[in-house]
């Protein structure tokens, strides 16, 4: 990705739910900066989480272009979609989705195993990233040996194993305590400014998308206002 700028136009999706159409997402025009730290809010149901699969190229839209960089997402097919999945974007969930059979490293190391790097290799890139993210003296223990922050933390790792230019968490603090959740932000804060990743956090909660540079509100697939925090209070 040469240049992480994304832009949204005219972005469509509905689902068909018992002979209805559900629209999602109705004509989503949204242009985005790559570097930038966004949150993503709005209402249960609002489409944020089918807007952040879309971004991710893990869904398709009905109608309208998703540009990342680059990249027409729209214009790519299946497999190529998948390839530049793996190359340019890193997800974090609610639950962290980690497999509990692995080590930490070794859920690092998944998303390795789609480049062409070889095993020592994966290691190395893997404890980097683990490092990164402070958990050096856990990596060879299972998830269910590790805390729920210390989860999300190699979950995080695994987001940035590849080191993709964007990152998309979808409510990546929902199920931590207020302390465990803060220091989740300031994590994601770190990537976004010493790291420049681009990073998409869907929340529900006004004091993880304080740690955002801007927020964008989302209801019933349209877009609402979008909030600079960078900006001071005056000057709003
Ligand atoms: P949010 O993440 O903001 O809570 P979602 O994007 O998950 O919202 O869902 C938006 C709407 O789309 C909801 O009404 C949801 O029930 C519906 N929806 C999401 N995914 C599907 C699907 N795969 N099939 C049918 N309906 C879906
Ligand atoms: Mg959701």
């Amino acid at each position: 990705m040469t240049d992480s700028r994304i832009d949204i136009r005219r972005l469509t999706k509905t689902y068909q739910r018992g002979g209805e159409t559900v629209h999602v997402l109705d004509e989503l025009d949204l242009g985005m900066e790559g570097g930038t730290f966004y949150a993503l809010m709005g209402p249960s149901g609002s489409g944020k989480t089918t807007l952040l699969n879309m971004l991710g190229g893990l869904d398709v839209p009905d109608s309208g272009d998703v540009l990342v960089g680059d990249e027409n997402l729209s214009q790519l097919s299946g497999n190529e979609l998948a390839q530049w999945r793996s190359q340019n974007v890193g997800f974090v969930f609610q639950g962290f989705n980690l497999l509990p059979v692995l080590t930490a490293r070794e859920n690092v190391e998944l998303p390795l195993l789609l480049t062409p790097l070889s095993k020592k290799e994966r290691r190395a890139q893997a404890e980097r990233a683990l490092a990164l993210v402070g958990l050096t003296d856990r990596m060879d223990h299972k998830p269910r040996e590790l805390s729920g922050g210390q989860e999300q933390r190699v979950a995080i790792a695994r987001a940035i194993a590849t080191d993709p230019a964007l990152i998309l968490a979808d409510e990546p603090t929902g199920d931590l305590d207020r302390t465990t959740a803060n220091s989740i932000l300031e994590l994601l804060q770190r990537l976004n400014r010493e790291l420049k990743k681009t990073i998409l956090m869907v929340t529900h909660d006004p004091e993880a998308a304080g740690y955002a540079d801007k927020v964008i509100h989302l209801d019933k697939g349209k877009l609402g206002r979008i909030e600079d925090n960078r900006k001071p209070a005056g000057a709003r």
